[in-house]
């Protein structure tokens, strides 16, 4: 497997696959890679010639005080992991490859952004459509793969793609769940064995409500007789644009606190009433 280290060799490697008129996904990871990122690269390689996953720890879209320094980082075993699935080659870039003026938001998410995670995390989806930008600019993909497990994160980047690079296919791959229904995250590991019980709850209480066997306020007290410390939200929003108008997904984001480190979980299914 080639590791593309710096924009050198990525042009190198881009310029070969035009060459050959091969396409490429592109799959976007921080790393600390599980079997969610492994599905997106496996729908990779079955939709173009060739698949790229990156591994790029994106400075902007953490604020002050986020997890930036405790997120966990597993280069040897992500690599092995590529290599397990034959992966043609992965890029590494540094931050001075992506961000050579300096680590600082150059696009802004825009309307997409603001409700549930922009409330929240309000500098996140501006560092998310910057760092994005920036990988498709340099690596000029002709799909990238991304998970439904992000779902706003998936819509304002279709939204962003769609203004900046129209020839480019957002493609949504579906959540890759534990035994328990646990949708899987690089930041499950900050979970002890008491909060993952309490964890597991959330995709059950989020599947009733996606139901329609609960209401939000019922979803909203069940998560908090779970175990949950604190919910940023957990609302049956419109898929499109997020407003409560045709709601087609329950989505939510919840806080544990009392364990290691505080640890926040987000998760969604699409309504089926
Ligand atoms: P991250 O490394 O957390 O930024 O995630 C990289 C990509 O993997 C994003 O497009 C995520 O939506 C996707 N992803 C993360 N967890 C899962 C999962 N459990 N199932 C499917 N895709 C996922």
């Amino acid at each position: 497997m080639k590791k593309l280290i710096n924009n050198n060799l990525l042009k190198k490697f881009c310029g070969d696959l035009d060459d050959k008129n091969l396409t490429m996904a592109l799959v976007p990871t921080m790393g600390a890679l599980h079997e969610g990122h492994l599905a997106l690269i496996k729908e990779g390689m079955k939709q173009a010639d060739i698949c790229l996953p990156y591994i790029y720890l994106n400075p902007t879209q953490f604020a002050a005080g986020e997890d930036l320094d405790q997120y966990p980082k597993t280069l040897e075993a992500d690599i092995d992991k590529l290599e397990d699935l034959n992966v043609a080659a992965v890029w590494l870039p540094s931050t001075h490859d992506i961000y050579p003026n300096g680590s600082q938001i150059t696009h802004k998410a825009g309307a997409l952004g603001k409700p549930l995670e922009g409330e929240y995390r309000p500098h996140f989806f501006d560092g998310v459509v910057t760092v994005l930008h920036r990988m498709f600019e340099l690596s000029k993909p002709d799909y990238v793969m991304m998970g439904e497990k992000d779902f706003q994160q998936l819509q304002v980047t279709k939204h962003m793609a769609a203004q900046y690079f129209p020839e480019i296919d957002i493609i949504g791959v579906p959540t890759i769940r534990d035994k328990n229904g646990l949708a899987l995250s690089s930041r499950n590991v900050y979970l002890n064995p008491e909060e993952y019980e309490i964890a597991i709850c959330l995709n059950q209480i989020l599947k009733e409500l996606a139901q329609g066997a609960i209401t939000e306020k019922k979803a909203h007290q069940k998560l908090l007789s779970a175990g949950f410390d604190k919910i940023d939200y957990c609302t049956c929003r419109n898929g499109n644009d997020f407003t409560a108008q045709n709601p087609t997904h329950a989505l939510a984001a919840v806080w544990l606190e009392k364990g290691l480190g505080k640890t926040r979980l987000i998760d969604n299914m699409q309504i089926t009433t």
